[in-house]
């Protein structure tokens, strides 16, 4: 398997010195140029493989159509299944193989330059599900919107709780939001209001992008659920407090999250992922048996949320890292499926914001002011309790081992006024 466990491995494509994307990555996306209609790409150093060109070259990639590598999206790939989608990867690490001729003849031909390249949301997402697997961040909200005491609602170490979210608001990096107007009620005595958000906030987390999976009521065990799992991305799922605040209750979340997702661009296998698992805390109390797994599926990726002002002062407020989740991937797939809802390629499952321990290390903006009454200090002598206008927000996640980094891309979005 090629990753961060064989750091000898190099590639003729010259990569940079803590490069993200070393041969040991090979992460997916979906790229265009000015002279190129998007289209499935590896990333390999400051560079992009083109897919569509190696295949066009008469290469051997595999079962895949022609027309697999001429598609604005990862699905049609991704349709072959798991053992398709791995050999693929494998291949293209031989083919970029420092000592492998085949394709370095063809360089210019199929070599991108990342700074060339505009970058698209990699798959077509059917559906979209946010759990809400971190303690530390449901603590936190519990202490804050319920009992300090009794923080977690007693489901939650039982279920890995989430909802289904919308899928057509989820956007790449770099596209801008509005910010949402909406409903609220900023003062209990008085009626509820109308206009622009005043509470908007990012939620640091992760997504996993599923295979097919199995047919309309079949469930998938934890232990067969890494084989319908493709990669992750770092995952914002934009919030507006105030309008969730007041909406929520009885069904949970619904306007204060559908108006924006934002996911990094490239899709990071699990395979590039394997050295970097961990195990997770302890389970109390112990979980009904479809929701037991055996080996580590927590995940150690630091993870870093900046937020930049519009005069360019830029601030981190977060240090966290996806290896703090409760529940993990696994289990988090099979207790999605466990009454026999069925996966379609490209589902898009989040973490839920992720937050650690610490105070450093929370997911929102919520967390950090704690509700506002923590301002975070900017370097341009501004406060910040929840994000501004003009704000951008960036993300990024990089797990390191052996001297081999293997990155995300960052993920960055700047808010525009509401419309
Ligand atoms: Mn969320």
């Amino acid at each position: 398997m090629l990753n961060a466990d064989h750091p000898e491995i190099q590639s003729w494509v010259s990569v940079p010195s803590g490069s993200p994307f070393p041969i040991q990555n090979l992460p997916f996306g979906i790229f265009s140029t000015k002279d190129s209609s998007p289209r499935p790409g590896v990333a390999i150093g400051d560079h992009i493989l083109d897919l569509k060109a190696v295949h066009g070259l008469g290469i051997d990639l595999g079962p895949f159509k022609a027309s697999d590598f001429d598609s604005s999206v990862l699905n049609d790939l991704m349709s072959q299944g798991k053992k398709a989608m791995t050999a693929l990867r494998e291949r293209i690490g031989e083919l970029l193989n420092a000592g492998d001729h085949e394709l370095k003849n063809h360089a210019e031909s199929v070599l991108v330059l990342q700074s060339d390249a505009e970058m698209h949301l990699p798959v077509r997402i059917g559906d979209y599900t946010d759990f809400y697997s971190s303690i530390d961040h449901a603590t936190n909200v519990g202490k804050m919107f319920r009992d300090p005491e009794n923080a977690l609602l007693p489901n939650w170490r039982h279920i890995p709780v989430g909802y289904h979210g919308r899928s057509s608001s989820i956007i790449p990096s770099g596209v801008p939001i509005h910010r949402p107007k909406g409903q609220t009620r900023p003062d209990a005595e008085k009626p509820p209001v109308y206009g622009p958000c005043r509470l908007l906030d990012f939620e640091l987390e992760m997504a996993f992008v599923t295979f097919d999976g199995k047919p309309l009521g079949h469930s998938i065990t934890t232990s067969e659920a890494e084989d319908y799992i493709f990669g992750m991305v770092l995952f914002n799922d934009w919030s507006a407090r105030d309008i969730q605040k007041w909406e929520y209750v009885p069904l949970g979340p619904f306007l204060a999250k559908n108006f924006a997702s934002s996911m990094s661009p490239w899709i990071v296998t699990l395979e590039a992922l394997e050295p970097f698992k961990v195990r997770g805390e302890k389970q109390q109390p112990v979980v009904l048996p479809y929701l037991e797994f055996t080996g580590n599926h927590n995940v150690d990726i630091p993870l870093e949320v900046s937020i930049e002002t519009e005069t360019g002062a830029s601030q981190v407020v977060s240090r966290s890292n996806y290896r703090y989740m409760y529940w993990n991937m696994v289990q988090q797939l099979a207790h999605h499926t466990v009454n026999g809802c069925n996966l379609r390629s490209g589902d898009m499952m989040a973490s839920g914001t992720i937050s650690g321990p610490d105070e450093g290390s929370f997911g929102s903006m919520l967390e950090i002011s704690w509700q506002g009454t923590k301002p975070v200090q900017m370097p341009d002598g501004t406060e910040r309790r929840f994000i501004q206008d003009g704000d951008t927000v960036i993300m990024n996640g990089q797990c390191e081992k052996n001297g081999i980094t293997i990155g995300f891309g960052e993920l960055r979005t700047k808010v525009l006024p509401a419309i």
